[in-house]
């Protein structure tokens, strides 16, 4: 789908909050404090170009609320990122480490830049840089970054090298999704498409639909679908449909196979953004069509995992009747309009900062594992992201079944109603 310039995250971010503040009657004191973050950084990163140019690339650090832990949120690189997206970004991150029941606040960081456009020693300039302007305002008790859209342990570890020059001493619990080894968590790569389909396992349960029963179709190819396809795949699924953005068309491409598309396959033909190349897939048998026909696959699932503003009031009602369950991997996938459509349908939505939650969850046991410096086996990690999954997964829906609510607002009222009482215990409000 092309960028929608008119799109505004952050006003669809506080048209969620606000629906949820009048239904639980939030007082004017957290609404007032919640609606906005408390702090924000918005500073300039000058870098030296390979061809000895200087370009100076627009940077910001967004911290919401940390009154239940530390900031904590990724940092996204993205050519249209906009302050108002990285706002609406660390609002969701406060939400989701409430409702993950972790001991973290939110916040949100990112870069107007294209990677793709840019080498490996530009990167770790800007990555640099990010951090220069940050050093102060960050660290493992006030705010800790981590991966997000188009950035990777790599980076991470550039930005925990700049924090430990500046700092001078050794600080892994300062940024997560590190590398192996490098004070990274086994499990973190795969944790966030993993807790995407451990409450899709169990939203199947809840309704009584045995996986291995149901097809879907994926949007995106990055970090969180893939590792979300190869545990649906487990589970017996089917996936007809994955999509993935092509950089040279400036447009996304949907890749059909109705037998069930083979993961390892398509990896095997993927550039590190998830970038699937047309003509490998059209010689292996793939169906490629141009735009966003993920959306129209004829299938019991979907699973939008790129970016925010995908399903919409104007084109939810693409979706097939057959769809009985949307699981979010990505965040802010849809917007306020088609979720009114989706609750009339009576679709099982499983909200982003739910569903997604397995990469903070993970995060929160990397800084754990660095705080004590002690590295736990990858099994353990799994076994301990299903069990935080699970159980948020259930007070979720056993409220949205008690209550009657749309998941997403049980998911909102879970959250708001946790943040609301810390900042009320602290005095603030
Ligand atoms: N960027 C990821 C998210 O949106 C992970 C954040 C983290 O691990 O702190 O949840």
């Amino acid at each position: 789908m092309a960028h929608d310039t008119t799109f505004n995250p952050f006003a669809m971010a506080r048209t969620q909050f606000d629906k949820i503040a009048d239904l639980i009657g939030l007082d004017p004191g957290a609404r007032g404090l919640l609606r906005s973050p408390l702090r924000e950084y918005h500073f300039s990163i000058p870098v030296r170009m390979d061809d000895g140019s200087t370009r100076v690339f627009q940077g910001y650090r967004v911290q919401h609320n940390d009154a239940r832990g530390p900031c904590k949120g990724g940092i996204r690189f993205h050519p249209q990122e906009t302050a108002d997206t990285v706002r609406a970004l660390s609002m969701w991150m406060t939400w989701k480490c409430a409702v993950a029941d972790i001991p973290l606040g939110g916040g949100k960081g990112g870069v107007i830049c294209d990677p793709h456009e840019l080498s490996a020693r530009e990167q770790e300039a800007i990555c640099r840089g990010w951090v220069r302007q940050l050093a102060r305002n960050i660290g493992p008790v006030a705010d800790v970054p981590a991966p997000d859209v188009m950035t990777s342990p790599q980076h991470m570890l550039w930005m925990m090298d700049e924090y430990e020059h500046i700092t001078g001493g050794h600080f892994p619990g300062v940024i997560t999704g590190k590398p192996v080894g490098m004070g990274g968590s086994l499990g973190r790569t795969e944790a966030t498409g993993y807790g995407v389909v451990y409450c899709l396992r169990e939203a199947l349960d809840k309704q009584g639909v045995d996986p291995s029963d149901t097809t879907a179709s994926f949007q995106g190819f990055g970090n969180v679908s893939q590792y979300a396809i190869e545990l649906y795949k487990e589970m017996g699924g089917t996936v007809v449909c994955v999509s993935s953005w092509d950089q040279t068309d400036q447009t996304t491409y949907a890749f059909v196979k109705t037998d069930g598309v083979d993961l390892e396959q398509l990896r095997g033909i993927t550039d590190r953004f998830g970038g699937i190349d047309k003509a490998k897939a059209v010689d292996l048998g793939y169906e490629v069509v141009p735009g966003d026909q993920w959306l129209d696959q004829d299938v019991d699932i979907l699973l939008p995992c790129a970016l925010e503003n995908q399903i919409t009031g104007d084109n939810v009602g693409r979706i097939k009747d057959r769809v009985k369950f949307i699981a979010e991997g990505a965040n802010g996938p849809t917007t306020p309009e088609a979720d009114a459509e989706l609750e009339k349908r009576g679709v099982f939505v499983i909200p982003d900062f739910l569903a997604n939650a397995g990469g903070v969850t993970c995060s929160y046991f990397e800084q754990v594992q660095c705080n004590t410096n002690f590295f736990w086996e990858r099994e353990l990690v799994l076994e301990r992201l299903d069990q935080k999954m699970t159980s948020a997964f259930h007070s979720i829906s056993d409220l949205a079944t008690s209550k009657k609510l749309y998941m997403r607002d049980a998911a909102y009222v879970v959250a708001i109603n946790r943040v609301a009482a810390a900042c009320r215990d602290r005095g603030w409000v």
